[in-house]
C-alpha cells in the first residue's frame, strides 16, 4: 500500500509537471498546409495565422492551440491536442491520491487510534483528531471535484467534443461519437498501448488513420 501511494504520488507530480510545461499544440507561424486539407483550415482573426478547424485562440496565452479544450489556471497552461492526455492523467492520479487520503484517515480513526487507547483529553490527541478531520474534509472535496471533472472530461473525449465546443453548444456531427472508447482514448493519448495511457513520461505521437482530417501540423523543413 505504501509503495502504491508513493508510486501514484510520483506519477501525479510527473503528470502535473509535464501538463503544465508541455506544448499544448501551439500553431507555428508558417505552417505547411497539405493541399488536400486546405478547406479544413481557417484564418484566426486575432493572431492572423492559419490554423486547422477546431483550433481556438487562447486570450491568456496569446496564441492559437490545436483542438484546444480549455485554459487551465491550475496548471497555468492551455489544454489542447498535445497535452490533453497529460491533463487526464493528472485528474486520474489526483483522484487516486485523495482516495488514498480518505482510506488512510479512515484506518487511523477507526482502527489505529482505538488500539493505542489514547487519552481523548490530551493536547496532542485533540490536535491529531482536528488534523484528521481537516484531512478527511480536504480528501472528500478534492475527490468529489476531481471525479466530476474527470467524468466531464471523459464524456468529452468519448464524444469527441472539447469543453469550448460544449460551451458554444456546438456539436460536430462529422466527428460524432461513432468511435469506440478504445479508439477515442488511443487518439487522445497517441498510442494504442493501454498501459502507456497511464505513463506521463513519454512522448505523444499523433495517430493518423481513419480520421476525417488531420489536425496535426506538419512543420515545414528548413
Ligand atoms: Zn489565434
Ligand atoms: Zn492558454
Amino acid at each position: 500500500m505504501v509503495v502504491c501511494y508513493y508510486m501514484s504520488s510520483a506519477l501525479c507530480l510527473a503528470a502535473l509537471f509535464r501538463a503544465s510545461t508541455a506544448d499544448p499544440g501551439r500553431l507555428p507561424v508558417d505552417p505547411h498546409i497539405p493541399h488536400s486539407e486546405r478547406e479544413h483550415w481557417e484564418l484566426c482573426n486575432k493572431c492572423n495565422l492559419m490554423r486547422p478547424k477546431r483550433s481556438h485562440h487562447c486570450s491568456r496565452c496569446g496564441h492559437c492551440v490545436r483542438r484546444m479544450d480549455h485554459h487551465c489556471p491550475w496548471i497555468n497552461n492551455c489544454v489542447g491536442e498535445d497535452n490533453h492526455w497529460l491533463f487526464l492523467q493528472l485528474c486520474l492520479y489526483t483522484q487516486v491520491l485523495s482516495l488514498f487520503t480518505l482510506v488512510l484517515d479512515f484506518c487511523q480513526y477507526y482502527y489505529f487510534q482505538p488500539l493505542t487507547g489514547m487519552d481523548q483529553e490530551k493536547f496532542t490527541t485533540r490536535h491529531e483528531l482536528a488534523l484528521l478531520r481537516v484531512s478527511a474534509f480536504m480528501g472528500m472535496v478534492m475527490f468529489g471535484g476531481m471525479a466530476s471533472l474527470f467524468y466531464t472530461q471523459m464524456t468529452g473525449v468519448l464524444s469527441d467534443t472539447t469543453t469550448i465546443e460544449k460551451m458554444a453548444q456546438f456539436s460536430n456531427d462529422a466527428c460524432g461519437s461513432k468511435r469506440s472508447w478504445q479508439w477515442a482514448l488511443a487518439e487522445v493519448c497517441g498510442t494504442r498501448w493501454k498501459l502507456l495511457w497511464l505513463l506521463p513520461l513519454r512522448v505523444r505521437q499523433p495517430l493518423h488513420a481513419s480520421h476525417l482530417f488531420r489536425t496535426h501540423v506538419i512543420w515545414k523543413p528548413l
